[in-house]
This record gives structure tokens, C-alpha cells and sequence, in this order.
């Protein structure tokens, strides 16, 4: 017997399908193609603490906190990281390091320690900057995020709910003309890679064991602004201590173009993942300058 009414209802119900499905296993079915509509999925995302923010010099209150730490950024990895392209972005998850655990931040704000979890960029296209943060009115080429965990929570999605759930850690690139006037071990292995990450879903792992360090490359990592705000992708939580460094990083105009050449899960070129500015509101935003460092060491000898 033939039910033509039935069988066009699940010819469409399994046209359907895999869509349900990968709306259903994470929150990955979101588009930069219109932010401002995150919200009607993720009520998170027209919240308030919303990142990212633009950072003024000039603004930011200085404070004389202490440096954040390290641990184990300087440890290699005891596994080689595999690079993913996730549809909005490059990805890869933190391996342990080579004494079992994950590196680690703390110190600056921070009450807690902080594990990292996974790092990721924003970046824009051939005609446009794709920086998240803005400093000093200015966007930059590139935007390098490292996660971390409040390890007191087991999951990134636990730590989500807290207010003090996260920290990450914002790298700002520009692009510079010159040749390989730099050296950064990590980011150039990272940057390298992305030649085999075209296509979403597509995954390659780096022949080298790195550290997390490398891809802070010779940053001055006492330099930052430091703020309450949010995840810049849905579900937008607010639970995040934004680290911004003050130290822009060099990448290589071989080496930027890299990311445009990237796909996302409709095969559209993966241009402009970057969030929209939104209100600062009444946050404050903290500088930590080394200068205040050297002066208070000053008043101690004194
Ligand atoms: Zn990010």
C-alpha cells in the first residue's frame, strides 16, 4: 500500500535530519552572517557583559596588580595537538603536559587557577581587519584566544555558568611586510598547518611537540588590559576575565592570507568570524603596566 502524504512527510523528516541533529549536539549552528540575531537562540548573547569591547589607552584605570603566572607554559605537550576546522573557526584542544597536567594561569585578578582548555583565532578578509577587540579605535589583522577552565568546575560547560568560570587570554597580530625578521616556533607550526584545513570538518596534526608558550611568542606578558565580559560566540555566557595583551604580535603577510582560504560548512570562504563590538557599559577596565612594577619596586628599595 502507498501513503504518498506519509511518504513525502519523511522523505522531508530525513531531508531534515542531519540538521536537527547538529543543531541538537552543540552550539555550533550559529553565523556571523547576523550577529545581532544570536540572541533569539541564545538569550545569553543580548545580555549584559557582552564581549568583545573597545579598549581605550587612555580609559583604562592603571592598577599596580601582580604579574599573572604561567605554569607549565614553558612544558611541552606530551601529545602532538590536532588542529580543527570547525566552520567558525581554527581550533585545537590543550593537551596535557609532559607532567600529566595542563598548563595553567593565575595571579594578576585572578583568585583562582585557570587550566587551559583550547585556542582559536578571529580573523577578517582581504579587505578587512578581523580582530575582535579594538584598541585605541584601532581593529587588527588577527586575534588569537587561549581558554582556560577555572578548575575548580569539570567542564568548559560548567565553568560557563559561573561567574568565574573562565579566563582567556587575547592576542592581537598585524601584519607586517618584512621577511622572517621574527621567530615564533609555535604560531609559525600553527600557521603552517592551516594549508590542510581548508575544507570544514578537516583535521591535521602538527609534526612538532610545542609548548603553549611558543605561541605567546616574545610578548611582554605583564602588559595587559584586564575586564569582565563574555564568550564572543553563542551561548555569549558572561563569565569570562578577559586578559587583553597591550603587545601587538607580528604575523607575516605570507602567512595571514592563510586563514581566507578557509571554508565553512556551507563551503563559503570562512571570512570576518569576528563579533561585533558591544556596549562596554559601565565596566571598568584595569591596566597592568610593568612600569608599576619597576615603581613599586623602586618605593621598596627606597
Ligand atoms: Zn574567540
Amino acid at each position: 500500500m502507498h501513503f504518498p502524504a506519509i511518504d513525502d512527510f519523511y522523505q522531508r523528516f530525513l531531508f531534515l535530519l542531519p540538521f536537527v541533529a547538529n543543531f541538537r549536539s552543540d552550539d555550533r549552528s550559529f553565523s556571523y552572517d547576523d550577529p545581532d540575531m544570536w540572541k533569539f537562540s541564545y538569550p545569553k548573547c543580548g545580555g549584559l557583559d557582552q564581549s568583545p569591547i573597545a579598549i581605550s589607552n587612555r580609559k583604562a584605570l592603571p592598577v599596580a596588580l601582580p604579574p599573572l603566572e604561567f605554569g607549565l607554559y614553558d612544558d611541552l605537550f606530551d601529545n602532538l595537538v590536532t588542529i580543527t576546522n570547525n566552520g567558525h573557526s581554527v581550533e585545537f584542544e590543550v593537551p596535557a603536559t609532559i607532567y600529566g597536567v595542563r598548563p595553567y594561569v593565575t595571579g594578576g585578578l585572578l583568585v583562582d587557577c585557570y587550566e587551559a582548555e583550547a585556542v582559536h583565532f578571529h580573523w577578517g578578509s582581504p579587505k578587512s581587519k578581523g580582530s575582535e577587540h579594538v584598541l585605541d579605535g584601532r581593529r587588527f589583522d588577527l586575534e588569537m584566544h587561549i581558554v582556560h577552565r577555572n578548575n575548580k568546575y569539570l567542564t568548559l560547560r560548567e565553568a560557563e555558568t559561573h561567574n568565574d568560570g573562565i579566563t582567556v587570554l587575547a592576542v592581537l597580530f598585524k601584519v607586517v611586510r618584512t621577511g622572517p625578521a621574527f621567530y615564533q616556533p609555535g604560531l609559525s607550526e600553527v600557521f603552517s598547518s592551516l594549508l590542510h584545513l581548508g575544507n570544514f570538518n578537516s583535521s591535521y596534526t602538527l609534526p612538532e611537540q610545542l609548548n603553549l608558550g611558543s605561541l605567546l611568542g616574545n610578548l611582554d606578558r605583564g602588559n595587559f588590559f584586564t575586564y569582565k565580559g563574555s564568550l564572543t560566540t553563542p551561548r555569549c555566557s558572561p563569565a569570562v576575565q578577559w586578559h587583553v595583551f597591550a603587545d601587538v604580535l607580528p604575523i607575516s603577510h605570507r602567512e595571514l592570507p592563510k586563514f581566507w582560504q578557509l571554508r565553512d560548512q556551507r563551503r563559503r570562504p570562512l571570512l570576518n568570524n569576528f563579533r561585533p563590538l558591544q556596549s562596554q557599559e559601565n565596566r571598568p577596565i584595569f591596566h597592568r603596566k610593568p612600569f608599576l612594577e619597576q615603581q613599586l619596586q623602586e618605593v621598596i628599595w627606597l
